[in-house]
């Protein structure tokens, strides 16, 4: 009878051990969150002032009423800003 009560012992505590350790290999590998994705960042914009296109990560940026605007330089920017 003891033997019994020991082995279900063993087999709650194994069990227990278990709970506590498999969640750590089945947790998921966790994506390290990059930039932007590449498709988005490359996403090409077009400049309202000298209406030249430009990759969106290279362009400067400048909101006005709730939009966002996008040039390729500062002079177009100042120009845009002046504009309005
Ligand atoms: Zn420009």
């Amino acid at each position: 009878m003891i033997r019994l009560l020991l082995l279900a012992l063993t087999g709650y505590v194994s069990y227990k051990v278990l709970q506590r350790v498999l969640p750590w290999f089945w947790r998921p590998q966790i994506q390290p969150r990059g930039p932007q994705p590449e498709v988005q960042a490359d996403e090409l914009v077009q400049d309202p002032v000298c209406k030249v296109f430009i990759p969106r990560r290279n362009a400067l940026v400048a909101r006005r009423e709730g939009q966002d605007f996008f040039f390729c330089s500062e002079g177009c920017r100042k120009k845009f800003l002046q504009k309005s």
